[in-house]
């Protein structure tokens, strides 16, 4: 009876087995061997070893294999195994995103031989077909050029630099004009006028010697926070920051259920002294004529000396209006208004309001030192900047699950009543950190899993075991079922399984289960899964080097595919495909002394000319791959041809992990808008002028819903696609990212790839994506207990009912969001329970259950609900679902909801939970103290609010990216690290503290680094002393400084070395390698540095926090009063 009686499962359960190879971490960059082809795995579909006497090659198209099994059944509405999967609901009523009414249907048996499509014929590889079109005449190919070239022949001018996502394309007519430029020019429609950039900006803050300051200082308007009481324990937002405050207690195992445990301690909320009323300020102060937000007002409330306390331990001080953006929104186009009148001449400190950079600082410090133990019940983690060791005792790590609240409002008019979301981001295959355990691997046997009768949850540390440890019951249902016979163990005292501790599916929050037969699609185990490279050989690919580069990146590459962790080499096979607009297939058997082509122009009706030989083992065919990709770039190095095809790469790709009945991943590396004549051709319908119309919706929509319906079939089959997309111009992200978003898949884009400065941060991430841990054809389903329920998610996944999130691919970078809403009421006794059940095929073939449980507080005090929020979580969300709500709806609407939504949380708890004090004050839970300076940065998101550099296809690629992150990456990406690297100390391994993101933090003679998890900027004050850039760039000057600069130089010096290191540390840190860009003080590029300064107002509108701040207090008081 334990769980190592199978030969899969691990090492002897009880003691943390970290080297349990069960699973395997994806080796990034490690020495992962590809190893001698000691095991082959011939016998997969493919051919079987009698095969390989050299086949000569054919003239004609040969008949499929004869050694695959059967098609499968066509028609079927479901596969059984999904159908055990989730037969039971939750409910009957969802309330999830509409899905079509009609079950999924699997494809039909694939069919390779199409009638009608005339198969073209094979040609040796010997006798390669010189692809293209006769080398047209020149009037040909600039017809096809012009084709591709809209508005103005700048468009196959690549700028020299251009920001990772935000790149400056000729894109339409109206901004085209200036094409040479770095980023397209501000234009005078566009808000707020821009200084020129020939003119460095007025910087009017202290840390600029030689400038003016403001001098008004109102000691009367003092903000502050009132000193905190005494922190009564602890708590992720207890305060003060005292280092080594108590801990949560570990407890010896998980909690029980029912059992009840105390909630975190209370905490303080903070009081933000704030101006008057705006009927006060309208009186004695004629503010800015603004329909919607106001500055602060002039004071009206003698001095409080008290007040100058600082939370942060600081001494608040007012200062002036900031720097360049003294007016409250002038010009802000979303709010409607007109330029403003000058600045009001005082307003709130910025040293006074809630820091998020204090706010990382102090729970660094409170709870980085010791391991988070997850036996208890409700407690809410350290954020996603601190560094922490995980200890699993029953409760998923929240490296896996994430919650807006961990205590959950017991009905759902409280629930109404604050508006907190309710909502877990879970990251189901996330990568954990060496020193933590990955889940354990369980076998059942052939029974499979234990799971409830009623509701299908599996077997947790939750299940209550009764008479006598014969039967349990449910803790989600409270249904009682069996104990199979097999799994019978008797109880101890207390009531709990005397095997308790031997087996992971009691004692822990995450475990897998290895599935039975019933798992799998059309009751058959799975094969392993296929990868798929298909290579755009169009002239803009040729020509820029790309397609070399990627033939000779694959050479080593194929040598790291993700394998097994106690397998020598990679299960998974490989295919080739190049395509301009007809495709090119592979046959690479190792039989063959030279890879064959097979050319397919019938794009209409798309077939897989060639079964066997196609997906191969790498080592096996070692050879004829190598040869393969030696030729390719040679075959279309004088092609002429500029269009592509899309949608029948996509079909293609499908179509032959359909022959070969896996499932896998396709790897498409693209050029431009598919414009010749396919299935999915799309043209070019950009238009900026939609942007703030009620039509800017359609910019994110898919030109045609062909990509939906490809994506389904997608689906069907697990087949996930990954887009690396090279454009030179508008290339329809929007659509073309269809199929990968709904597939599970990934989008890169490179806008003005060019070898010399992107193929570093190009080759990491693809090195990477090939590598990193994947399992396919997956679903996902979330359980939870009786009162609330699953009822929307967030991601990039298809879903054909309202409850299973289906993925043809989920890597350990995909997060997938969760809203729960109350169908009853809850109790604060048991608490609520979620379980994620992730059903997937590793990377060796095998199915499996990865099971994540969480057990979450409920309240019937919303100082509970507010006392045990998390703010980066909610932000999360809140991105997720505004991201989402503009397919649909007028941006503005999206914006305001989102305010009107954050201002009702507050003054929920202003009204309900904050000690009473004079409306004049701004009170914000200590937990959410930086929501507003959070919410400020998504609303001002190149998404949400895009400056005039911003192009459609940047923003529909933001959007899709913004979907499937975690927590730590919303976190920076919305309010990005900036660190001064002037004052790092050389020595010491730790990088420099940050600081918050204004221009008036930053002083001439410094170097800082600005990274969003996208970007990393480099900027260079103007006095930074001559000795620095020497060591740094290498120049004797500032001027000198390149800031075509792609990497830093590697110099034998101190400096040099630790920023190199900070910068390498950043780039581990992050799921994509991101883009280094110089930026010089005052040089044009700095404007787009700006862009990032998130607490300053932002050239396209969006609003500074410190007004932001005012804006919402101002919000909060009208819903109070
Ligand atoms: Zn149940």
């Amino acid at each position: 009876m334990s769980v190592n009686q199978q030969a899969h499962t691990g090492p002897p359960y009880g003691q943390p087995q970290p080297g349990y190879q069960g699973f395997q971490q994806p080796a990034y960059g490690g020495q992962s061997l590809p190893g001698a082809p000691q095991s082959q795995y011939g016998a997969y579909n493919g051919p079987v070893p009698g095969y390989q006497q050299p086949v000569p090659p054919q003239g004609s198209l040969r008949a499929p294999p004869t050694s695959g099994a059967p098609p499968p059944a066509s028609g079927a509405s479901h596969p059984s195994g999904h159908v055990a999967y989730s037969q039971f609901e939750h409910g009957d009523v969802q309330n999830g995103i509409p899905a079509s009414a009609a079950p999924m249907q699997r494809p039909p048996a694939s069919q390779p031989f199409l009638p009608g499509s005339a198969p073209t014929p094979v040609s040796q590889i010997s006798t390669f077909q010189q692809y293209g079109p006769p080398p047209g005449s020149v009037q040909q190919l600039r017809n096809h050029m012009a084709g591709m070239t809209i508005g103005s022949t700048a468009a196959s001018a690549p700028p020299p630099a251009g920001l990772g996502y935000a790149s400056v394309p000729p894109v339409s007519g109206s901004v085209s004009a200036a094409g040479s430029g770095l980023y397209t020019p501000y234009s005078a429609s566009q808000g707020a006028p821009p200084p020129s950039v020939s003119q460095p900006l007025p910087v009017a803050q202290p840390p600029f010697p030689g400038q003016t300051m403001p001098t008004q200082r109102l000691p009367a308007q003092l903000p502050g926070f009132t000193p905190p009481p005494p922190s009564t324990g602890v708590g992720p937002s207890s305060y003060p920051p005292t280092t080594g405050a108590p801990r949560p207690p570990a407890m010896p195992g998980p909690p029980l259920p029912g059992q009840t445990l105390a909630g975190p301690p209370s905490s303080q909320p903070n009081h933000v002294s704030s101006p008057p009323p705006p009927s006060t300020m309208a009186g004695l102060h004629p503010g800015p004529p603004m329909s919607g937000l106001h500055g602060p007002p002039p004071p009206t409330h003698p001095p409080q000396p008290g007040y100058q306390m600082q939370q942060n331990g600081s001494f608040g001080q007012m200062r002036g209006p900031q720097p360049n953006y003294g007016g409250a929104y002038p010009g802000a186009p979303n709010y409607g208004s007109p330029p403003g009148p000058p600045p009001p001449p005082k307003r709130l400190d910025p040293d006074s309001i809630p820091s998020p950079i204090q706010v990382i600082e102090d729970d660094r410090n409170n709870r980085g030192s010791e391991p988070f133990v997850t036996g208890v019940r409700g407690q809410v983690p350290p954020l996603v900047t601190t560094n922490f060791l995980v200890k699993d005792q029953g409760n998923a790590s929240p490296r896996y699950i994430r919650c807006t609240s961990y205590n959950i409002p017991c009905t759902s008019d409280m629930a109404k009543q604050s508006q907190v979301p309710l909502a877990a981001v879970i990251k189901p295959l996330a990568t954990l950190p060496p020193e933590e355990t990955l889940p354990y691997l369980v076998d059942h046997g052939e029974s499979g899993p234990v799971r409830c009768n009623r509701c299908k949850a599996y077997m947790c540390p939750f299940m209550q075991f009764i008479e006598g440890g014969r039967r349990f019951q449910c803790c989600f249902c409270s249904c009682v079922t069996e104990v199979p016979p097999h799994y019978f163990q008797h109880l101890d005292h207390t009531g709990k399984r005397v095997d308790f501790y031997d087996r992971p599916e009691l004692s822990l929050g995450s475990y897998e289960f290895l599935a039975t037969v019933d798992y799998c699609k059309n009751n058959k185990f799975p094969s392993p899964p296929a990868f798929i490279f298909m290579i755009d050989v169009s002239y803009n690919a040729v020509k820029s080097g790309l397609v070399r580069l990627i033939c000779e990146e694959l050479k080593s590459l194929l040598d790291y595919l993700p394998r097994e962790g106690n397998m020598e080499e990679s299960a998974i096979r490989v295919g080739f495909v190049t395509y301009n607009k007809v495709l090119h297939f592979y046959n690479v058997k190792s039989s063959l002394a030279q890879p064959q082509m097979m050319v397919v122009s019938d794009v209409a009706d798309m077939f897989v000319p060639l079964l066997d030989g196609f997906l191969v083992n790498v080592n096996e065919s070692r050879t004829v791959i190598a040869s393969l990709l030696d030729q390719i770039p040679e075959m279309f190095a004088d092609t002429r041809e500029t269009e592509t095809v899309f949608a029948p790469v996509i079909q293609a790709g499908l179509e032959a992990l359909k022959a070969a009945e896996c499932a896998g991943k396709l790897f498409i590396f693209h050029t431009s808008l598919p414009i010749a004549e396919a299935p999915g051709k799309l043209k070019n319908r950009d238009d900026r002028k939609l942007i703030n119309t009620d039509k800017e919706k359609t910019l994110f929509q898919p030109q045609t819903s062909f990509y939906n319906n490809l994506a389904k079939d997608c689906v069907a089959q697990g087949c996930c696609v990954d887009l690396f997309l090279f454009p030179n111009q508008y290339l329809d992200v929007a659509t073309l990212g269809v199929v990968p978003y709904q597939t599970g898949g990934s989008i890169y884009k490179y806008a003005y790839f060019q070898l010399e400065t992107d193929q570093y941060r190009f080759l990491n991430d693809l090195r990477r994506d090939v590598q990193k841990e994947v399992g396919f054809d997956a679903v996902m389903r979330v359980r939870t207990s009786t009162g609330i329920r699953a009822t929307d998610f967030f991601g990039a996944f298809y879903m054909s009912n309202t409850t299973d999130v289906e993925m043809a691919g989920l890597d350990c970078d995909k997060t997938i969001t969760v809203e729960f809403k109350h169908d009853d009421k809850l109790s604060e006794d048991s608490g609520a329970l979620l379980q994620c059940a992730l059903l997937y095929t590793s990377c060796a073939g095998q199915r499996r259950l990865r099971i994540h449980n969480l057990s979450l507080n409920c309240c019937t005090q919303l100082a509970d609900l507010y006392r045990n929020c998390e703010t980066d979580t909610l932000i999360n969300y809140l991105a997720k679902y505004a991201y989402r709500g503009v397919l649909s709806s007028p941006v503005k609407t999206v914006r305001d909801a989102l305010i009107n939504q954050c201002a009702q949380i507050l003054a929920c708890y202003r009204k309900n939970c904050a000690s009473p004090s004079s409306a004049g004050q701004l009170i914000l839970p200590e937990c959410m103290k930086l929501l507003p300076v959070y919410l400020n940065c998504v609303l001002k998101s190149d998404v949400l609010q895009p400056g005039p550099e911003v192009t459609t296809d940047d923003r529909a690629y933001i959007r899709q990216l913004v979907t499937s992150m975690d927590v730590a990456e919303t976190n920076v990406f919305f309010y990005p690290r900036l660190l001064p690297l002037t004052k790092a100390d050389v020595d010491s391994d730790s990088l420099p503290a940050a600081i918050r993101n204004s221009e008036e933090r930053l002083s001439k003679g410094d170097i800082y680094l600005l990274e969003n998890g996208l970007n990393i900027f480099v900027w260079v004050g103007v006095n930074v002393q001559q000795s620095l850039i020497q060591n740094l760039f290498g120049v004797s000057s500032f001027s000198q400084i390149s800031n075509a600069l792609s990497t830093l130089p590697v110099l034998e010096n101190p400096f040099s070395k630790k920023v190199r290191s900070v910068v390498d540390m950043l780039q581990g840190q992050r799921s994509r390698y991101m883009k280094l860009i110089i930026v010089k003080q005052e040089d044009k590029l700095e404007m787009l540095f700006k862009h990032f300064l998130v607490e300053d107002k932002s050239l396209s509108g969006g609003a500074s926090y410190v007004d932001f701040l005012c804006h919402m207090h101002k919000e909060i008081r009208q819903l109070l009063s």
